[in-house]
């Protein structure tokens, strides 16, 4: 796609229409209260929240994309000055709350950019999510995916959020004199806190800002901000420290729950071990954190999986709001785009989604070749070999994907034409920031 046509979570650079896939301040970075460049495209829910994170925003600007619905634009090249339609489709991208996918479609090709996403299988949203985006792409062959790449390597692994916020019920059931603290974003985790909240019939203590958060998402009663009516309280993450919760067992039994798919581990600082983190990096193997928190990390008894407890007074659940390495795997699959690219880009995590999925994809990318470039980025360390192509020959398709295949054979010979001129043009600008969770 030409430049200074459409940005997806980029809010720098001269663009004539603006999408913002989610309210997550790595996607909002640049994007201020003072916005006037240009209408801004989000879905319904995240317009309702924009105004809470961005006061005195200029409404005007915002403009709604009903979820599954083609909506046309009309943009002009600033190279030729002829008009240029484009028509776009949100999409349901179970991160978090107001969460979409963008696909485009007009003369430039076929784009999908997932922005944060998780695609999970079994959920009734994921199903009918499946099927938008099936019924979407009857007609199209995606010729970039921009993808979510935030546990692009087989490293990660983990289950279903449904199976996850029951570990976190049965933690929080096996610690009946506890208070329990959770660390949360400030949006995201709903899901998990409504789970709580049915499963034991309690309510939620969450701090104001996030009670505001909650009102407008339509949660009335569930939240409060008054302590004494419920154990179990959603602290933001920046507050959740070995030092807060050694602290609150000064005074009361507390544990703390820090619900991501990333790996936690105790990381010591120059003699002082009451540092930990979230262990950001593609250089990330199981190996190295079970010898670096190894004392720490005992699987809890019981039916809990991959529950960890990594400090005397905290647990690690790997409750994830971005897709697996497997969920990206069936959702390439699904797709069978021409070319990926990673939206997370920044250096302590990118993981080029070509090095694994290439061989899927309709861009013949040598799996060898990336692992040496690979190899020189990151000095070799801890990489995880790419997948054969003879595992991957094992896939089975569906009745709809085979019909898919038939239309990107058919259009093969045009999408390398425009996959080319995608390629010299970079195509929809991303972003790139810090991971997420
Ligand atoms: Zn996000």
């Amino acid at each position: 796609m030409e430049k200074g046509l459409i940005s997806v979570d980029r809010w720098a650079e001269g663009s004539q229409a603006y999408f913002l896939t989610h309210l997550h301040a790595d996607h909002t970075q640049g994007l201020t209260s003072t916005w006037t460049k240009a209408p801004i495209f989000c879905s319904r829910v995240t317009a309702k929240l924009f105004p809470f994170k961005f006061p005195n925003f200029k409404l005007s600007l915002l403009r709604v994309l009903d979820l599954g619905s083609w909506h046309s634009l009309s943009l002009v090249s600033p190279s030729t000055g002829s008009k240029i339609a484009v028509q776009v489709m949100a999409i349901d991208a179970h991160h978090c709350p107001g969460a979409v996918m963008f696909l485009f479609r007009g003369e430039f090709g076929c784009l999908l950019n997932t922005g944060d996403f998780r695609w999970e299988k079994n959920s009734e949203r994921a199903k009918l999510g499946r099927e938008t985006l099936l019924n979407a792409l009857k007609d199209n062959a995606v010729d970039v995916l921009y993808l979510d790449n935030t546990y692009c390597n087989p490293s990660y692994e983990f289950p279903p959020r449904e199976v996850a916020a029951q570990q976190v019920v049965d933690i929080i059931t096996s610690h009946p004199e506890h208070d329990i603290i959770i660390g949360i974003d400030t949006l995201g985790k709903e899901d998990l806190l409504l789970h709580i909240s049915n499963a034991l019939n309690i309510k939620i203590w969450v701090w104001p800002e996030r009670l505001q958060t909650m009102h407008l998402l339509g949660f009335h009663d569930i939240f409060t901000t008054k302590t004494s009516l419920t154990r179990v309280r959603a602290v933001p993450r920046y507050s959740f420290s070995i030092e807060t919760l050694e602290g609150l067992n000064t005074m009361r039994p507390t544990i703390g729950i820090i619900p991501s798919g990333l790996p936690w581990v105790v990381k010591p600082l120059e003699g002082d071990d009451k540092f930990f983190y979230s262990l950001l990096s593609s250089r990330y193997s199981r190996s190295k954190v079970s010898s670096k928190g190894g004392k720490q990390n005992d699987k809890i008894k019981g039916n809990l999986g991959s529950v960890k407890r990594f400090h005397r007074y905290i647990y690690s659940v790997q409750y994830s709001d971005h897709s697996c390495y497997l969920e990206i795997e069936e959702f390439i699959k699904l797709v069978q785009p021409t070319n990926v690219k990673g939206i997370v880009s920044s250096s302590s995590c990118y993981v080029d989604p070509l090095y694994y999925f290439g061989c899927l994809c309709g861009v013949n990318q040598p799996s060898q070749r990336l692992h040496h470039q690979h190899q020189k980025k990151e000095g070799g360390d801890g990489v995880v070999p790419a997948r054969t192509n003879s595992k991957l020959g094992r896939v089975s398709y569906t009745e709809v994907e085979k019909k898919r295949q038939r239309v990107v054979d058919l259009l093969g010979v045009h999408k390398s034409k425009v996959s080319v001129l995608r390629r010299a043009r970079r195509g929809v600008k991303l972003a790139e920031n810090e991971c997420s969770d």
